[in-house]
């Protein structure tokens, strides 16, 4: 599946909280600036916050236990659903 990305749209963010290995690609057309946020960097800020890290294992237990990606804002890239990834579709 081929997919055209836009400015601001994700890669990745699935396998980023869930730990998951994903087989995305990315190919950019032309001169791109990306941000890359490494994992242990994210977990030893959302650490400091209590909260915030509950919420975040929620979403990683949602997604690995039950492959519920709501929270995530994602859209499948195959139908544009927000309640499956592509894999799932
Ligand atoms: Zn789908």
């Amino acid at each position: 599946m081929l997919k055209l990305l836009v400015k601001g749209d994700l890669i990745g963010e699935i396998g980023f909280f869930s730990d998951r290995k994903t087989d995305y690609k990315a190919v950019s057309l032309n001169v791109a600036s990306l941000a890359v946020l490494k994992k242990e960097d994210f977990l030893s800020v959302i650490r400091q916050f209590p909260t915030d890290y509950e919420q975040y294992s929620l979403m990683k237990d949602n997604i690995n236990l039950y492959e519920n990606i709501k929270g995530l804002d994602h859209k499948c890239m195959g139908c544009g659903s927000y309640t499956h990834y592509l894999s799932g579709c």
